[in-house]
């Protein structure tokens, strides 16, 4: 069997014409959806994320404001930032790229957030919410995934899922929208005993470690549906995920590449909370 490749910069791009439609409704309204994006220091791959961010919000119509700061930059200095940003009509959205430098504390930087704006759903009460089943936000790559295999219609309520990576931007909220959706779920982490017992026992593998070839064909079940999250640079410089795309594909019946897969989608899911921020101002003021 050799996979049907899941195309997500196509699918990306009919998410993006979507929220550009709901951007010029709610422009038209006297609204236009804002998002800040705050970057701090100079990580390389970071800076590249924030670019794309932003010009995928320019593109959509969307207000968009990239602040970038030096890794000498306080804590104090960025929570503060993060509070007029909070009290500002025109930002709907607050996104804190990650990683942060040593001495700021991630957590505190999250919860400062207003959980009204946190589009990337990191907030504790968003993380809570989810977890009740109950999302105001769905972090946008676990989100990213759903719209995928929503899009390509691959079953998930009593499907088997399980989930190499246990991080609480990915995994974790992975498996709460996956087993709200009716997925019976595994979540499997650098502990797990015997990982390919679990994965080949799976209807759908997804696989969000940050270490290429974690999954590789001989450890999955003929006919899974794999989601490969991994974004690694291989000695050569090119782009790989978490998963071997060569032999996986031979096995599975659907894949996503990387690049070319999740990352788009990720963005794009940035987009629709942004947006869905924006029409809760909207609906609030009527
Ligand atoms: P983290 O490093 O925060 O978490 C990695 C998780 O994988 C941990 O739970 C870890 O286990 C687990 N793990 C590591 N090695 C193994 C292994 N051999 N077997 C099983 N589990 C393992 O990573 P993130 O979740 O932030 O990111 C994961 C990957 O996804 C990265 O490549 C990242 O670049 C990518 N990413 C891609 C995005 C996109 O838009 N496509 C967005 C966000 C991330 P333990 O808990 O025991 O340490």
């Amino acid at each position: 069997m050799t996979a049907r490749i899941i195309d997500g910069v196509a699918l990306a791009a009919k998410i993006r014409e979507d929220v550009a439609l709901r951007a010029a409704a709610l422009s038209a309204k006297g609204i236009q959806p804002g998002l800040a994006v705050i970057v701090v220091g100079s990580d390389p791959a970071s800076q590249v994320y924030v670019r794309n961010k932003v010009a995928a919000c320019q593109k959509a119509g969307l207000h968009s404001v990239l602040e970038s700061y030096p890794e000498t930059m306080t804590q104090e200095a960025l929570l503060d930032r993060i509070k007029t940003l909070n009290a500002d009509s025109k930002i709907h959205g607050i996104l804190v790229q990650l990683p942060l430098p040593a001495h700021i504390d991630a957590h505190l930087v999250i919860e400062t957030i207003a959980a009204a704006k946190d589009v990337d759903g990191f907030h504790i009460s968003n993380a809570g919410l989810l977890m009740t089943g109950k999302p105001l936000f769905r972090p946008c790559t676990p989100y990213g995934v759903m719209k995928m295999l929503e899009a390509e219609k691959i079953p998930v309520r009593g499907a088997v899922a399980v989930i190499v990576g246990a991080s609480n931007i990915v995994g974790k909220p992975m498996a709460m929208l996956l087993q709200s959706a009716g997925a019976t779920v595994t979540i499997c982490n650098s502990k797990t005993r015997d990982l390919a017992w679990h994965t080949r026992h799976a209807d759908i593998v997804v696989v969000a470690t940050g270490k290429p070839r974690t999954v590789n064909g001989s450890m999955l079940k003929p006919g899974a549906v794999v989601i490969d999250v991994g974004i690694n640079r291989t000695p050569e410089g090119k782009l790989c995920g978490d998963v071997d795309f060569e032999s996986a594909r031979e096995v599975a019946s659907a894949i996503t590449p990387v690049p070319g897969g999740v990352g788009p989608m990720t963005i794009a899911m940035l987009l629709v909370n942004t947006i869905e921020a924006a029409e809760r101002v909207q609906q609030a003021s009527i």
